[in-house]
């Protein structure tokens, strides 16, 4: 069963993904790890003080399946503040241990043996293994790289619909290309959604990490708010992944159905976590330090896109997120996999390939076979050690 759904190998061992992989040859040759995207540096301290004094204050039991009274109540002020979204805390806001088991519960709450879900190529790891869980068949439209960031290829996502096609699951701010989708590639999307009678599922977990331009939720668009499901997540909004405490938010009926999956996933989690969220987004300084770790961000972002171009790596500026995208083709690698297995040995330095969010086998597969996922969420200082290491490796670059 389990080795049918591609997660385990034939004969039931586990199969280590790419960046246990990496992250493990990190650590054994103490290259710096620009694989792994996870912050170096805590988020505020006024929040990890609130979870502490949760703690010390008695939120250490099962909090209420659905999330605590306050947290759902300050993601509904959030949504609503931030994108004029109406939501309902009894029945439209479920709190999920992180946005991992939203996208999970939401996938097998919504889809079956004989659907198909359609998602952006590349993607995030965890949405093919949790459709391949549900029994379901990812189809997939591509992202490619233009002089304008990672693009939608509108008429492929169109294409790619089938009468089985059940939901469309989307990522925007997007790991891994950094691509933010605009209102012209979001209202395409949500044509395709109408015309097909769709669900959407959104991740929308960096949608507070975008640089200069905007984040438009897809369900504030026409006719979407009935269809949508909206996941998000405190662990990259506040730099404490490992917190783990998400939500997912939209129509009554969909987040009944996601919530009946969820109480037998985890039932409910992260007691003393939940009210330091609450805190967070709604603390007006907690809110400035975000604005600040965007700031930050951005010249981290130029910091890393600048020197990987020095470094002779054809790169793709992110719009959002903390990755960066960079075609290694010009440095002679034919296959990003084995070119992530010789950086580390070779400059010191450790990325992970594109061909881990990536279809084996598909157009964008191949068309992506040489690029390699760089992250800035890590301290200026790394970050300038890492741009210098990968110039000294590759100057003079091939040519
Ligand atoms: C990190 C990440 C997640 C997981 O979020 P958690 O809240 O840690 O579960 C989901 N989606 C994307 C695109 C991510 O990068």
């Amino acid at each position: 069963m389990a080795a049918a759904t591609g997660l385990l190998d034939a004969d039931g061992s586990a199969r280590p993904t790419i960046f246990a992989e990496m992250s493990a040859l990190a650590t054994r040759t103490g290259a710096l790890n620009l694989g792994q995207g996870f912050p170096d540096v805590d988020g505020p301290a006024t929040v990890a003080r609130a979870a502490a004094d949760a703690i010390l204050h008695g939120h250490n039991q099962y909090p209420p399946g659905p999330g605590t009274a306050p947290l759902r109540a300050a993601i509904a002020a959030h949504q609503r503040t931030r994108y004029g979204i109406e939501l309902d805390v009894d029945t439209q806001v479920l709190v999920t241990t992180g946005a991992t088991e939203a996208l999970a519960a939401a996938v097998l709450a919504l889809t079956g043996s004989g659907d198909e879900v359609l998602m952006l190529e590349p993607s995030y790891d965890s949405y093919a293994a949790v459709v391949a869980m549900a029994g379901a068949t990812r189809t997939t439209a591509p992202l490619r790289p233009t002089a304008d960031g990672f693009r939608l290829d509108v008429a492929a996502l169109e294409r790619a619909v089938t009468p089985r096609t059940r939901l469309l699951l989307l990522n925007s701010p997007h790991n891994p290309t950094g691509a933010v989708l605009d209102r012209d590639e979001l209202a395409a999307v949500a044509r395709v959604a109408v015309a097909h009678d769709l669900l959407v599922v959104t991740d929308e977990v960096y949608e507070h990490l975008v640089f200069d331009v905007e984040h438009v939720p897809i369900a504030t668009l026409p006719g979407m708010a009935e269809r949508t499901l909206t996941i998000s997540s405190s662990g990259k909004t506040f730099s404490f992944t490992g917190w783990k405490i998400g939500w997912v938010s939209g129509p009554a009926e969909l987040v009944g159905a996601v919530r009946t999956v969820k109480q037998f996933l985890t039932y409910t989690s992260g007691a003393p976590f939940q009210p330091a969220v609450a805190h967070a987004l709604t603390d007006p300084a907690a809110l400035a330090w975000v604005d600040g770790l965007v700031r930050s961000l951005a010249r981290r972002r130029d910091l890393l896109c600048a020197g990987l171009r020095d470094a002779g790596f054809d790169v793709v500026r992110p719009d959002g997120t903390y990755f960066v995208l960079a075609d290694a083709a010009p440095l002679g690698a034919v296959d990003g996999a084995a070119f992530c297995r010789d950086l580390p040995g070779r400059a010191g330095v450790v990325a992970v390939p594109v061909s881990a969010f990536t279809r084996a086998g598909s157009p964008t597969h191949d068309a992506l076979r040489t690029w390699v996922r760089f992250t800035f969420v890590k301290r200026q200082d790394v970050l300038e050690e890492a741009v210098d290491r990968l110039r000294a490796a590759f100057d003079p670059p091939v040519s």
